[in-house]
Parts: structure tokens; C-alpha cells; sequence
């Protein structure tokens, strides 16, 4: 049994990652701020001996007991979010590393980082491999997100390099999944809430741009297996599903599987909303043996019943 330090751990990703570590039989320190998530992410976790919930913002430094891993997932993740309050999200994700670093330092622990595709900005390169250095705006509305987490990053490989630390780094793709929150205010759970209410589907844009979607349980079973790999193995690693979709179809497959009346409505793009987005998983699939499994039809089907039964009523 491992201690392990799920940072994050009240939000979306990181309530499904505190459920699966627990029931490997390790223990579990979930730390949360709740800016995104909240106690009823976990409340069905309450009950384990091996949970334990810390309320403190990683940008503060903080002391706990040793654990052996930490996967540090702290940071909003929707644009919606993220843009909101830009300085405290760049200081998550920068001066949360280095808290999280330190930290990791002083008991020797191996820590996993969680980057995203958002690196790559809008990429001049398609699919995106790891080598590929991406097309970011420093000075534009996403940069508190895409920079924070390049420079995150850098932290990771430099501690490495100068510390020995052992070091994960992977990069999320977009995800999705039971859990999200009505108000996250990323595609697919605006999407599903308006198809389930016979709302207009807002489309940004001509709905041209391409995302690749992910369903939670692939990226779990990646950040695992990512963790287990030999500490000579830092990544960067893309972890994603490759098939790649227009948002307008996202948006038709959304209606269509839950027999919704809604119309599709355009209105303006945000500004730089990349307009293509795909991993390329030769490095995943070559060094971690892994790749997704869950199709986006599936996906989106398990997704439109959870919301049905929780969240349908809100609105
Ligand atoms: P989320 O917003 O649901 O979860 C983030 C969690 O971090 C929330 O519980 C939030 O309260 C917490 N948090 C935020 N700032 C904090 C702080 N200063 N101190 C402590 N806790 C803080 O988002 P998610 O989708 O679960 O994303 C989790 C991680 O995965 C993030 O780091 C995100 O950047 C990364 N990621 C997610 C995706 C995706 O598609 N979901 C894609 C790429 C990367
Ligand atoms: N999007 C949209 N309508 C919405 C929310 C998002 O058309 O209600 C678009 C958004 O402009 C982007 C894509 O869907 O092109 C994915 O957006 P999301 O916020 O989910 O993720 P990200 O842009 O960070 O990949």
C-alpha cells in the first residue's frame, strides 16, 4: 500500500483518480481548494479509512505526513474557469509545481504532472507528437493557462535534472466523463445539458475547429500506468484519444443520441480557440502499452445518462 498525494483531487479528473487509487488498496490525501470541485465530488469516498480531504490552496506552501506519489492535478481546467481570475490560475500552476516539487523532494517521492494539450496552442503541426514545440500566445486570454503549464513543465524537467527528482509528466488531452459539473462551461457537458432541454446548442464559431475526446476511464488507466513506468521515463507523454471530430458534429451526435429537438445556433469564436487539436499516441502506446478504448458514441451515452439522472432538474 502507497501514500499518495492526489492535488486536485475534488475536481473532475481527480475524484475519478482518488476512487481508483483507493480501490488499488493504497491511501489516499485528497488536497483541494474547491474553486472547481467540491466535497460532493467525494463525498462517496468519505467513508474509506484510506481518504483523507485537505482543504488548502497549493499555491500556499504546505506540510504533510511522507507519501510515496503525488499527482498534481490542481488547477481549473475549463476556459470559462481559468480565465476568470488569470493571475491566481498562473499562480497554481507555477507556484503550485514548486510547492509540490519541494515537497516531493523532501520525502524522495515520485510526482506526476499534469500538463495538457493546451501547450501545443493552436497547432501549426497535426496530430501533435511530444517534439512538436507548439504555437502558443504569450499576451492572449488562454496564456494564464497554456503558460502556466509550460512553465510547470520546465519546473518538472529542471528539478529533474538538478534534484533527481523523479518526475512524470503527461499531457491531457481533452476529457470528459460523469463528474463534470453543469457549470464547467467546456463543450461537451454544455452540449449535453442543452440537448437535454430541447435548448439551443451553441456552437462557437462555424463549428469547424476539431477537438479529440477522451473519456475519463482511458485517462485514468494512463496516468497509472504512466506512474508505474521506470523512473528513467519522465514524458512528456500525450495521453488522448485520436480520433479527432468538428465540433458542429460533436454537436449532431450529441442531439441525435439523446433524441433532442434543439437547434444548432453560431455565434462568434472565442479569440485564439485553436482550431485543430489531435494527439499523436506512438510515445503512449510504445512506452506505457497503453491506448483508449472507449469510443466518443459510448462515451457520450454513459455521459447523457449520468446528467439525465443528476443535473437535468437544475435548470
Ligand atoms: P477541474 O476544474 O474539475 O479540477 C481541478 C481541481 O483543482 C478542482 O477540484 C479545483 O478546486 C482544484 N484547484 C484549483 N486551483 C487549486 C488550488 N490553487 N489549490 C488547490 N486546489 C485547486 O478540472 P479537471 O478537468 O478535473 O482537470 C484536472 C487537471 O487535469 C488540471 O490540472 C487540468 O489542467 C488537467 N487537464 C484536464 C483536461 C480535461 O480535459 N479535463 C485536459 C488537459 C489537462
Ligand atoms: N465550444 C463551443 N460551444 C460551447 C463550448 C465550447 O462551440 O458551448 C467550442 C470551443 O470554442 C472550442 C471547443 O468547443 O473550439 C472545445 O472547447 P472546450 O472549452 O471544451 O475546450 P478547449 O477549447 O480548452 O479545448
Amino acid at each position: 500500500m502507497k501514500r499518495i498525494l492526489v492535488t486536485g483531487g475534488a475536481g473532475f479528473i481527480g475524484s475519478h483518480l482518488c476512487y481508483r487509487l483507493l480501490e488499488e488498496g493504497h491511501s489516499v490525501i485528497c488536497l483541494d481548494n474547491y474553486l472547481t470541485g467540491s466535497r460532493d465530488n467525494v463525498s462517496h469516498l468519505m467513508g474509506n479509512r484510506r481518504f483523507e480531504l485537505l482543504e488548502h490552496d497549493i499555491v500556499q506552501p504546505f506540510r504533510i505526513e511522507a507519501v510515496d506519489e503525488i499527482y498534481n492535478l490542481a488547477c481549473p481546467a475549463s476556459p470559462v474557469h481559468y480565465q476568470r481570475d488569470p493571475i491566481e490560475t498562473l499562480k497554481t500552476s507555477i507556484w503550485g509545481a514548486l510547492n509540490v516539487l519541494n515537497l516531493a523532494r523532501q520525502y524522495n517521492a515520485k510526482v506526476l504532472q499534469a500538463s495538457t494539450s493546451e501547450i501545443y496552442g493552436d497547432p501549426l503541426v497535426h496530430p501533435q507528437p511530444e517534439q512538436y514545440w507548439g504555437n502558443v500566445n504569450p499576451i492572449g486570454l488562454r496564456s494564464c493557462y497554456d503558460e502556466g503549464k509550460r512553465c510547470a513543465e520546465t519546473l518538472f524537467m529542471d528539478y529533474h535534472r538538478k534534484e533527481k527528482l523523479r518526475i512524470k509528466i503527461v499531457r491531457i488531452f481533452n476529457t470528459y466523463g460523469p463528474g463534470m459539473l453543469p457549470d464547467d462551461g467546456r463543450v461537451i457537458s454544455n452540449f449535453i445539458l442543452q440537448a437535454l432541454q430541447d435548448e439551443d446548442i451553441t456552437i462557437y464559431g462555424d463549428g469547424s475547429q476539431t477537438r479529440s475526446f477522451q473519456y475519463v476511464d482511458d485517462l485514468i488507466e494512463g496516468l497509472l500506468k504512466m506512474m508505474d513506468t521506470d523512473d528513467t521515463f519522465t514524458g512528456p507523454v500525450n495521453i488522448g484519444n485520436p480520433t479527432e471530430y468538428p465540433i458542429k458534429e460533436l454537436a449532431e451526435r450529441i442531439v441525435a443520441l439523446s433524441g433532442s429537438k434543439s437547434k444548432l445556433v453560431y455565434s462568434a469564436l472565442p479569440k485564439d480557440d485553436p482550431k485543430q487539436r489531435k494527439p499523436d499516441i506512438t510515445l503512449a502506446k510504445e512506452m506505457l502499452h497503453w491506448e483508449p478504448k472507449v469510443q466518443l458514441d459510448a462515451g457520450l451515452s454513459k455521459m447523457i445518462t449520468y446528467f439525465k439522472q443528476n443535473h437535468y432538474q437544475l435548470k
